[in-house]
């Protein structure tokens, strides 16, 4: 059935704002590797839990992790917070970035993908599950969650649907701009999770689609970059309800792990083909919105790519974010390392007022049945 939505009586666009706070850095350098060579003297260095040293720099961030961190470590610093802010109908996004090899995918996703692993995606989504549960049974009647998931990736300045039933080809998803001003991929597969296997398996046949370019694994998945959103939606019927209408109210996790950062550099000595170029630049221009934002300047270029128009709500402030540093301890790997934690010591001046989602009043006998989102009427449900 089709819903009609109404901004609720009385309420502006946006709710109350939460107090400003600058944006989360969290820096993990990662266990030395087999491929690094054994080349991993000890020009980065783990000094303490808020402190890296770097050729003779110490650089400050929220948290910094060594190569013995856990998981659960690394989650309880950055995404657990932006969990209890998810239930308070406030978006929230964690990105991370860092050069090929820095441990990005092992970080977000973790070793093996799927059912089994333990990154900060399944943390996330078993601590939602658990908690959107709980919330639910001590609310009997009042109040449902319900969570979806969508999966993309930008691959040459283009979106790709990587939830798709069918191989999609051709120009990739058109942005549009919901009356929000939330940015999405026009036509993108959202899907309905009711558990945590779900949502792994639907992770693992979305990673899968995007490693099957031509290109190589690993060529490919150093160029772009993956994002996986979870739509959190809460619907209630206040007291003041009229019969057959209820209140919602959707916040969105978005985990993204971003393309190889050591291209950039790559595209300054020309060596970069054109899918190098093209995510070049879509890492290119997130760092020219995160400088503009950390340096509060007037004019923040948001829609000079595709990658920060789609981070544009989770980079704007009315999100809480999280950066996630990855850091490689490899020789090989010195000059990138070097870039990323001066860019994370940047991004962390970057100041945020996470703002809840407007609640709007949905029209409907059945509050649970499936319905379709007025702002995207391509949206595909299976
Ligand atoms: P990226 O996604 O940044 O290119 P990966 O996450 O694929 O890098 O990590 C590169 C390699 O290092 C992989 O073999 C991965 O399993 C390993 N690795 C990365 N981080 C860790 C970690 N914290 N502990 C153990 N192994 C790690
Ligand atoms: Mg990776």
């Amino acid at each position: 059935p089709r819903t009609s939505r109404k901004p609720e009586q009385g309420m502006g666009s946006k709710t109350t704002p939460c107090s400003p706070a600058p944006l989360q850095v969290v820096v993990r350098i990662r266990p030395p590797q087999s491929h690094d060579g054994g080349l991993c003297s000890s020009w980065v260095q783990h000094v303490d839990g808020a402190t890296a040293r770097a050729q003779g720099t110490k650089f400050k961030y929220d948290n910094v992790f060594g190569p013995e961190a856990s998981q659960a470590a690394v989650y309880q610093a950055s995404v657990a917070p932006l969990i209890d802010i998810i239930l308070t109908g406030t978006s929230a996004c964690i990105f991370a970035y860092g050069s090929t090899g820095a441990g990005k995918t092992y970080s977000m996703i973790g070793p093996g993908g799927g059912e089994k692993a333990t990154g900060m995606m399944p943390l996330a989504a078993a601590e939602l599950f658990r908690r959107t549960a709980r919330l639910q049974q001590d609310a009997v009647g009042r109040s449902e969650f319900e969570l979806r998931v969508s999966y993309v990736e930008v691959y040459c300045n283009r979106v790709r649907d990587l939830l798709a039933p069918r191989e999609p080809r051709g120009e990739g998803l058109a942005l549009r701009e919901a009356e929000d001003g939330r940015v999405y991929a026009e036509g993108m597969t959202e899907i309905r999770v009711t558990s945590v296997q779900q949502l792994l398996r639907l992770e693992r046949s979305g990673s899968k689609a995007r490693s099957t370019e031509q290109t190589g694994v690993h060529a490919h998945s150093s160029r772009s970059h993956a994002l996986l959103t979870i739509a959190v939606e809460r619907r209630w019927r206040g007291d003041d309800s009229h019969v057959g209408s209820f209140h919602s109210q959707v916040a969105y996790l978005t985990l993204c792990d971003l393309a190889g950062s050591e291209s950039m550099e790559r595209a300054h000595d020309g060596a970069a083909d054109d899918a190098g170029i093209a995510t070049n630049l879509g890492l290119f221009h997130l760092c020219r919105v995160i400088k503009a934002r950390a340096e509060s300047a007037a004019v923040v270029p948001y829609r000079d790519s595709v990658l920060t128009r789609l981070l544009q709500t989770s980079l704007c402030g009315t999100a809480a974010t999280c950066m996630l540093a990855c850091v490689s301890p490899a020789e090989a790997d010195a000059g990138p390392s070097l870039s990323t934690l001066r860019f994370a010591a940047v991004a962390r001046r970057m100041q945020l007022t996470p703002t809840a989602a407007r609640v709007v009043s949905v029209l409907d006998d059945d509050p649970m049945a499936g319905d379709v989102h007025d702002h995207d009427p391509q949206l595909q449900r299976r």
